[in-house]
C-alpha cells in the first residue's frame, strides 16, 4: 500500500453525506475528530495503520468507518484512489477481531484477478500484527492451488466471482459463516456481465449479513443491483457520479487517422523528461500489440503491455515492474488496468476512446493520484468525436483541443479506413436523428437502381433482337 497525502474533504461531500439520516447529524463531529484513534479499531489493526504511515483518514474513510462498524449496509461511490480499500477492511479486521473457526466471515467480490491481488496486498498489509487470515483468489489457474490457500482455514476471501463459484462447487468452500459481503467496483462488474454470477453467490449466502457495494460510478445498473442488494443502506458519495479527478489536467488532440494517432503518440512520448511514467490505453487487444510494437521501436525506457490475452505471471509482472518504476511505459487494455494501484503516473494517454463512457472516468483515475500532478491526453479520429462529447456530458466538462505539435507527420486517410469513418459518422447521426436516412443508405440505392435500368433496358433491346429474328 503506499501512502497518500490526506484528502481535503469538500463542502460538497459534506452535503451529498446528509443522505444518510445518522450521518448527517454526527457528520460534522466525525469530520472535526478525523483520526484513526477516533474509530476505536482494535489495538493490532491501528499498529498496521501507524505502521503504513496513514495519519488521517481519507474522507471515505471518515463516513464508511463507523458504518461499517454499526453493522449498516453501505452504498459508497468512489473512485480508486480516495482509499476506499481500507475504508472497508479497518472496520470489518476490527469487527473479525481475530482468526475464529474454517470458513470465511468476510468475502470480498472484485472483477478482475488485478484487484484480487491488490485488495490482498492490501489486506496482508493492514493485518500485519493481526492473525486473521486471508486468501486472494481468481480465475486463469487451477482451482487446486487455491483450494490449498482455503483449506487451513481463512477469515476473509478475495475472490472473483467466478473463481468463488469454482471452490464452492468442488466442495472446497463453504458460504454458511458469511457475516459480510463487499462488492468492490460493482460497476465494472455488471459492466463484465457478471450480473447472473452475483445472483447464484447470493443465493448461497447466509440471509442476515451486512452488505457493503463500492463503485466509482453510480449507473442504471448499480442502482438496480443496490435496490436488490443492499438493505436502508448508508449511501456515501465522494465525489459527484462520474466526476474525472479534478486534478487531472486533460487534453484532446483531433488527429485524422490511426496512423497519425501513432506518430502523435511517438512524438509525444520523444519527451521523457516529461512523460516519465505513462499509461497508454487501447479498446482492443490489437490496437494494444500496434501500439506496442510501435513505442517499442520509437520510445526510450522499459515497455510493457498487458490484456487478457498475456498469461497471469506475464500480467502481474507488468503491474508490478510498473509500480516499482522499473517500467516507464504501460500499454493496456480496459479490463487489465483495473485494479493498477501506481503512484506517480504522469500521463494516461487514451489512444483512443473507450467503448464503455465510464472507463474514461477510470483511465484518467490512474494519473493525479495522491495529490501529484497528472495529464490524460486523449487521441480522437473523426468517427470518435462523437462518443467523446457523450464522454464530456458525463464529466460535465468540456475538454480543451490541441494542436498537432508541428513535429508530427500527419499522414493521409486511407480510403478504406475513410469510409469506415464516414459509416460509423453516419450510424451516429441516425442515432441523434432517427428520420435521417444516412449519406450510405442514399448512395447505395442510386446504383442499384441505375444497374436495374441498365439491365432492364439490355433486356429489352434482347427480346426486341428476339422477336425481329423470330419473324
Ligand atoms: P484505494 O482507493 O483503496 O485504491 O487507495 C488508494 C491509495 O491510497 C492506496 O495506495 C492506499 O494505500 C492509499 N491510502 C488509503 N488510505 C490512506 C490514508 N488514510 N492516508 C494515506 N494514504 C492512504
Amino acid at each position: 500500500m503506499k501512502l497518500h497525502k490526506p484528502w481535503a474533504c469538500s463542502d460538497s461531500n459534506q452535503n451529498q453525506c446528509q443522505d444518510s439520516n445518522f450521518f448527517s447529524l454526527f457528520l460534522p463531529k466525525i469530520l472535526k475528530m478525523a483520526t484513526f484513534g477516533d474509530f476505536k479499531l482494535t489495538k493490532s489493526v491501528q499498529k498496521g495503520v501507524k505502521e503504513i504511515g496513514f495519519t488521517k483518514p481519507t474522507p471515505i474513510q471518515v463516513e464508511a468507518i463507523p458504518a461499517i462498524k454499526s453493522g449498516q449496509d453501505v452504498l459508497g461511490i468512489a473512485q480508486t484512489g480516495t482509499g476506499k480499500t481500507a475504508a472497508y477492511i479497518l472496520p470489518l479486521l476490527t469487527k473479525l477481531v481475530k482468526a475464529e473457526g474454517e470458513d470465511p466471515r468476510v468475502v470480498i467480490l472484485v472483477p478482475t484477478r488485478e484487484l484480487s491481488i491488490q485488495v490482498g496486498e492490501d489486506i496482508a498489509e493492514l493485518a500485519q500484527y493481526t492473525n486473521i487470515r486471508h486468501a486472494a483468489v481468481y480465475g486463469g489457474i487451477g482451482w487446486t492451488k487455491h483450494a490449498e490457500l482455503i483449506t487451513p482455514g481463512i477469515d476473509v476471501l478475495v475472490a472473483t466471482p467466478g473463481r468463488l463459484m469454482d471452490l464452492y462447487n468442488h466442495n472446497v468452500l463453504s458460504l454458511k459463516k458469511v457475516k459480510t459481503l463487499v462488492i468492490d467496483e460493482a460497476d465494472r462488474l455488471l459492466d463484465m456481465g457478471f450480473m447472473p454470477q452475483l445472483h447464484t453467490v447470493f443465493n448461497f449466502l447466509p440471509m442476515r449479513r451486512q452488505n457493503l457495494l463500492f463503485s466509482a460510478t453510480f449507473s442504471e445498473k448499480v442502482e438496480k443491483l443496490t435496490e436488490e442488494f443492499l438493505d436502508f443502506p448508508v449511501r456515501i458519495e465522494i465525489t459527484p457520479s462520474a466526476t474525472p479527478v479534478e486534478m487531472v489536467k486533460q487534453q484532446v488532440y483531433h488527429v485524422p487517422n490511426y496512423r497519425t494517432k501513432l506518430n502523435l503518440v511517438a512524438h509525444l512520448l520523444e519527451n521523457e523528461a516529461v512523460f516519465k511514467k505513462v499509461i497508454i490505453f487501447c479498446k482492443t487487444k490489437i490496437t494494444a500489440e500496434t501500439v506496442f510494437k510501435v513505442v517499442h521501436r520509437k520510445a526510450e525506457g522499459e515497455k510493457r503491455i498487458l490484456h487478457s490475452n498475456k498469461g497471469q505471471n506475464a500480467r502481474i509482472n507488468a503491474i508490478n515492474a510498473f509500480k516499482n518504476d522499473e517500467v516507464r511505459i504501460l500499454i493496456s487494455t480496459d479490463v487489465s488496468a483495473r485494479g493498477i494501484d501506481a503512484s506517480k503516473v504522469s500521463h494516461v494517454i487514451n489512444f483512443d476512446v473507450p467503448v464503455n463512457y465510464d472507463d474514461y472516468i477510470h483511465r484518467i483515475g490512474r494519473t493525479a493520484r495522491a495529490g501529484n500532478h497528472g495529464e490524460a491526453i486523449t487521441l480522437l479520429d473523426p468517427s470518435e468525436e462523437w462518443h467523446f462529447q457523450k464522454i464530456e456530458k458525463l464529466i460535465r466538462m468540456s475538454v480543451p483541443v490541441y494542436e498537432i505539435p508541428a513535429g508530427v507527420t500527419v499522414v493521409e486517410t486511407e480510403k478504406a479506413d475513410r469510409q469506415l469513418q464516414l459509416r460509423e459518422i453516419d450510424r451516429q447521426r441516425k442515432i441523434d436523428d432517427p428520420t435521417y436516412k444516412g449519406a450510405f443508405h442514399d448512395k447505395k440505392r442510386k446504383p442499384a437502381k441505375d444497374k436495374r435500368d441498365f439491365t432492364d433496358k439490355f433486356a429489352r433491346k434482347k427480346t426486341r433482337k428476339k422477336r425481329k429474328k423470330r419473324r
